[in-house]
């Protein structure tokens, strides 16, 4: 049995999920959210009778806080944390990492994302590509897929997929889109990775960003994958016109926000895909990654 519990990050529904499997050992949580909500899965946990200590196994996607901020919560009550081996030394000490997000959220961050505690690494398994691993009666193999971050990895039992971000965004049936965030963007090892999610050939994907996909997953992975070439030829387009930071920020703004309306979505839902996955992140990483990796393409 699968539950979805809702973190309720910043008071709003279907922002940040985590994704619950019943075992015959416990609970294995796929992501856990911020530490700032984990009250509230928390709460969710105990509606289904179930109780903190339940959690033996918690399979992170990645380490970024909206996914692995409470971790270390749930290894202080006895849970394995299972995690890409480039993320578990920053499991271990949070440090850099809590340093280079104070850089971008400022003030912001106990509100947003909590706190941060080290996990002693007997409480960690690194996840390396391929790995299974026993949780009660299933089989969880690991897949590394970067793009989004190169400390990445979903998840496989049966025939459900945890996706993490690399899977996409879409929240209420929305439209699915890439979430592209500094430092790591890699637009080719997402296409590739994207080929390794066909490949799995899941009949469910369960999604941090957010909840169930069920069913029409070649179509999921397809609007995924045209929304990442989009998205970056755009960017493209505009640095190699000269357009300068500040401005790709109120324009990429506009254009996503543009895009989602025509697909149905109402003030309302951009302003939840905004939360899910702010669109000024977009913009440092296709940046970084234009700049590094191809500036040819973008000289004017
Ligand atoms: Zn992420």
């Amino acid at each position: 049995m699968v539950h979805i519990f809702d973190t309720f990050q910043l008071g709003r529904p279907k922002i940040i999920a985590v994704t619950a499997l019943e075992t015959q050992d416990g609970i294995a949580l796929f992501d856990v959210g911020p530490e700032s909500t984990w009250n509230n899965v928390l709460r969710q946990l105990e509606a289904a009778g179930l109780r903190q200590e339940d959690v033996r196994h918690v399979f992170l996607s990645h380490i970024h806080f909206d996914h692995a901020g409470a971790a270390w919560r749930l290894a202080q009550s006895g849970a394995t944390i299972y995690v890409h081996p480039k993320g578990a030394p920053h499991m271990a000490d949070p440090s850099r990492l809590v340093e280079s997000a104070t850089r971008i959220y400022g003030d912001r961050m106990q509100e947003l994302w909590g706190s941060l505690q080290p996990i002693p690494t007997e409480r960690i398994r690194i996840a390396n590509d391929g790995d299974v691993f026993q949780a009660g009666q299933f089989r969880v193999k690991a897949v590394d897929t970067p793009g989004h971050a190169n400390h990445h990895n979903v998840y496989a039992w049966d025939d459900n997929v945890f996706g993490g971000d690399v899977a996409g965004v879409t929240i209420n049936g929305g439209p699915v889109i890439p979430p592209f965030v500094p430092p790591e963007l890699h637009l080719e090892s997402w296409v590739e990775s994207i080929a390794k999610l066909r490949a799995l050939q899941a009949a469910r994907f369960y999604l941090p960003h957010w909840g169930l996909v069920e069913g029409g997953i070649p179509a999921h992975l397809d609007q995924l994958e045209a929304r990442l070439h989009d998205w970056a030829g755009w960017f493209r387009r505009r640095l190699k016109e000269g357009a300068d930071e500040p401005t790709l920020v109120r324009e990429f703004e506009r254009y996503e926000a543009e895009d989602l309306m025509r697909n149905g979505r109402d003030a309302q839902g951009v302003k939840d895909y905004e939360l899910a996955d702010p669109s000024f992140m977009a913009v440092s990483a296709s940046l970084r990654y234009w700049k590094k990796y191809h500036p040819e393409e973008i000289q004017g």
